[in-house]
């Protein structure tokens, strides 16, 4: 469920964690171009990790090609690796954790699209964060497959076992379609 808090402030920029693997199933690229066409289509900038391949560099692309506003935020030693997408805006910064600490600063809410390790660690943390009362921003994983499913069952897990409050569930929202997390974060389209 989405967090309708009056605290909570406007949408404006979304970040978006997800996966660097070239590799990965064409419909997890698929979804990345298109939440990257939607973002753009509703005005909302994507905030990102900077990176050209995989997912990240695919919804980026798109969002840039429909119009969108982009910022990456890159680590300089991965600036080879995942090859820093030069056409947007990207700040260079030394550390994983700085990376992690202006996509946060520079976002209102965060979208997980299908992702492995790394996206992961950024997941957690930020609903770690949540979870330490940090911040009220939304929290929406998003496949069209489900894929994140035993993450959710992971938390539930917790949540039985009385490790994780019942009521942080609230926190965190499964969408299995780009409208459905849109709907979650509660964004009209422009007129
Ligand atoms: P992956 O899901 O493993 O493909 O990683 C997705 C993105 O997360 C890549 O851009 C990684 O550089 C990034 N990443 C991995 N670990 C961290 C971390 N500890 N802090 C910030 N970004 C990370």
């Amino acid at each position: 469920m989405a967090d309708s808090s009056p605290l909570q402030p406007p949408i404006r920029s979304i970040c978006v964690y997800c996966g660097s693997s070239e590799s990965t199933l064409p419909a997890y690229h698929e979804l990345a171009t298109r939440f990257g066409e939607a973002l753009a289509a509703r005005g909302l900038r994507m905030v990102y990790g900077g990176g050209s391949i995989g997912l990240m560099g695919r919804c980026a692309k798109a969002a840039h090609a429909a119009g969108g506003e982009v910022l990456g935020v890159m680590p300089r030693f991965l600036e080879r690796r995942e090859i820093v997408l030069d056409s947007v805006p990207h700040r260079m910064v030394d550390t994983m954790h700085e990376r992690k600490m202006i996509m946060f600063e520079e976002s209102d809410a965060f979208v997980v699209l299908p992702g492995g390790i790394g996206t992961l660690e950024e997941a957690v943390e930020t609903l770690s964060w949540r979870r330490l009362d940090l911040h009220r921003k939304p929290v929406v994983f998003l496949s069209e497959d489900d894929f994140w499913a035993p993450f959710f069952t992971l938390i539930q897990h917790t949540i039985d076992a009385k490790l994780t409050p019942a009521s942080f569930s609230d926190a965190v929202v499964n969408a299995t379609s780009i409208e459905a997390c849109f709907a979650a974060l509660d964004l009209k389209v422009p007129a």
